[in-house]
């Protein structure tokens, strides 16, 4: 059996991950489990291990940290007892070749570990900077002067002749009433269109101007109301020329909304 100071140097490659020997790295997990003084070091040279990867991105590499692992390996253990000088001794020649290829194997582990989180650093700004820029070429687009906002409806399979359309501004304070109509049905002579307005207080519906589409189906009226006049719905019928007091059923058109 080792005496614990005596793996100085497996324990530092442990903490990196690097003792690729089964061998000894069994042996060490043995001895870890037996030696609270080596598990105190494990931790601490693993500490040491994260705040490297971490300097790749803070502002001073700590070199205490690089050093004590560095010194894990070199330092050979102080004021050894009698029976530990033996084992140094018969370890020397192996413990000196070593030390050169473990410094460089650490300093390799090191490098590797700064690239590997270097890379997913820059992995991860590229994806921030990717997402940016499509975010910003989605609000480019939207904020375009001269981008064409369009609207899709579905495609009826029979084109249907267009719709009769009635828009209209009504203005209750001061009575004034504005009505253009598109793609009105034609109207035999001796009728008219009239509007007539719903009082919102559910009074009968009163007269709101007469109007006949010309031959494009095309109308526009303007008409006043008594001031102060709230309506809750407009509708339209066909009446006789002239216009009528009361509306004649059928309904054609009325207000949505
Ligand atoms: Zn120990």
């Amino acid at each position: 059996m080792k005496e614990h100071t005596q793996y100085a140097e497996s324990l530092a490659l442990y903490a990196l991950d690097a003792l690729d020997n089964a061998g000894e790295r069994a042996e060490l997990e043995t001895h870890l489990r037996s030696c609270g003084e080596c598990q105190a070091e494990l931790e601490a040279l693993r500490g040491d291990t994260a705040l490297l990867a971490l300097s790749a991105v803070g502002p001073a590499p700590p070199a205490r940290a690089r050093q004590r692992l560095l010194d894990a390996i070199s330092t050979a253990p102080p004021k050894p007892a009698r029976t530990q000088r033996m084992i140094v001794g018969v370890l020397r020649p192996r413990w000196l070749s070593f030390v050169p290829v473990a410094a460089a194997l650490l300093l390799a582990v090191f490098s590797i570990m700064l690239l590997q989180r270097n890379a997913r650093l820059m992995n991860r700004l590229d994806e921030a900077r990717a997402q940016l820029q499509k975010t910003k070429a989605i609000a480019d687009l939207l904020n375009a002067p001269d981008a064409h906002h369009m609207t899709l409806v579905s495609m009826p399979e029979q084109p249907k002749p267009p719709q009769p359309q009635i828009k209209m501004i009504y203005q209750p304070q001061k009575g004034g009433l504005l009505l253009m109509a598109n793609n009105m049905e034609p109207l035999p002579a001796n009728k008219v269109y009239e509007l007539w307005l719903l009082p919102a207080n559910g009074s009968a519906p009163m007269p709101a101007g007469t109007f006949k589409p010309d031959t494009s189906g095309n109308a526009m009226m303007n008409h006043s109301m008594a001031a102060g006049m709230e309506a809750k719905a407009f509708a339209v019928t066909i009446e006789p020329e002239g216009g009528s007091q009361t509306p004649t059923m059928p309904i054609k058109m009325m207000t949505v909304g």
